[in-house]
């Protein structure tokens, strides 16, 4: 291996782009290579749940162009370029034909959205957003035909889900939203918030077909025709799937790495494979896929510090997520799976304070909801940290 080699960076997205941001204030010399399968443009992906509240199209949520991006960091990007391989004993990554040497090798390439495969000839019409060119392609197709507002049905209740929902209706568009659970947000919520959101979106004008899922989706005059489980059927132009993401390991695996729910790295974001670190999405660190902006950002510092030669583990402090629906304004910061206690909930209207707390009564975790969520910073302070 030639001490002339890179560090090669691969994702552009926060992960890569962070790290590579932070990298830089430790160490100006060492060249970077960042290779992404996109064009490179540096954007804020939670703004992508945004575009119709904040008036912005998917041209004016890129923040930096891939020229811009490399001169500032000085690195040298390489865009649209699709890693197939990688192979640990070479310390070489596989573009196809082309051989790339690393002297160290950050995995940051994010995660891929889950893809149902649902009976039917309406396939063209059914979008998923996960980066600034599925954001383009949807708007493209929104915004197309140019004759004003469009039925958009909505396939899952998570996060996601809820936040365009709010975001469609805000730009004017009817919405239907179709999730298996009874209940918005299940995995991050308690019921009572989950409630509250869901009141929320409601009054906005947003519908919601509960407990049930999509069976069939058909073409029709107009767009679609989707036949749910509980016979109902809905006519919409554009159907959007946001049923979940699912972090990219098949190609670290081919490579022998070790994967659980995500690339398995531990604190200081290193892999089984000797010069290999992941991050971001992709990642399961310290047996945790937490796919949000915070934690991405503990990692980027401490992993910037050990490429630098200062070994850093990563220390996630408390991490609330701050859920964009505006009709409701919500922040959450469940507790760790294993924590033992129960939920506190006081609850008027939409205004929901949930906290759970320990037999002792620390607060462990909580949800706040409409006037209750300005309480988001100063109950994170209670909460302890990750890594205490
Ligand atoms: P990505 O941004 O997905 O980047 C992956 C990169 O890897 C891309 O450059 C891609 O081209 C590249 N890549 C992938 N495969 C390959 C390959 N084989 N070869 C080469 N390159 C490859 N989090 C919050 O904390 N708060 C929020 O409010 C919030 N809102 C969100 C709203 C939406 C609509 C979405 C989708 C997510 C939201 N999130 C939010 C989550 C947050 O945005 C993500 O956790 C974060 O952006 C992930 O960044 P990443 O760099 O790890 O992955």
């Amino acid at each position: 291996m030639s001490t002339q080699a890179p560090i090669v960076i691969v994702g552009t997205g926060l992960s890569g782009y962070t790290l590579a941001r932070e990298l830089r204030k430790q160490d100006k010399q060492t060249p970077i290579v960042m290779v992404t399968a996109d064009d490179g443009a540096s954007y804020s992906k939670p703004m992508l749940s945004t575009g119709f509240t904040k008036g912005k199209d998917a041209e004016e949520l890129i923040q930096a162009p891939p020229e811009q991006m490399e001169e500032q960091l000085d690195v040298t990007l390489k865009t649209f370029a699709t890693v197939t391989g990688i192979d640990p004993d070479a310390h070489q990554l596989l573009l196809g034909d082309e051989r790339l040497t690393y002297s160290k090798l950050v995995l940051a390439w994010g995660a891929d959205v889950v893809r149902l495969s649902i009976p039917g000839d309406g396939k063209e019409h059914v979008f998923s957003i996960n980066d600034l060119m599925d954001y383009r392609a949807f708007r493209k197709a929104l915004d197309g035909s140019g004759d004003g507002a469009r039925r958009v049905a909505i396939m899952g209740a998570g996060l996601i889900g809820c936040e365009f929902a709010n975001d469609l209706r805000n730009g004017g568009h009817e919405v239907d939203v179709i999730a298996p659970d009874d209940r918005v947000m299940p995995g991050l919520l308690p019921e009572a918030a989950a409630d509250a959101v869901l009141s929320g979106l409601t009054d906005l004008g947003a519908r919601f077909h509960l407990g049930t899922v999509v069976d069939h989706i058909a073409t029709a005059d107009n767009g679609v025709r989707l036949t749910l489980a509980n016979g109902e059927t809905l006519d919409a132009d554009l159907v959007l799937s946001a049923v979940g993401l699912r972090p990219r390991k098949e190609l670290a695996a081919d490579a022998g790495l070790d994967t659980g729910r995500g690339i398995l790295v531990n604190r200081a974001l290193e892999t089984s494979a000797a010069d290999i670190y992941s991050l971001g999405d992709c990642a399961e660190v310290d047996g945790m896929v937490l796919p949000y902006v915070m934690p991405l950002m503990a990692c980027a510092r401490a992993l910037a510090k050990t490429l630098a030669g200062d070994r850093t583990e990563v220390a996630y402090g408390t991490m609330p997520v701050i859920v964009k629906t505006p009709s409701c304004p919500t922040a959450v910061c469940p507790p760790s799976a294993d924590a033992e206690g129960d939920w506190e909930i006081e609850a008027d209207g939409q205004n929901v304070r949930a906290l759970f707390k320990s037999g002792d009564g620390q607060i462990l975790g909580f949800a706040v909801t409409g006037s209750y969520a300005v309480e988001k910073q100063a109950l994170s302070k209670e909460v302890p940290p990750i890594h205490g």
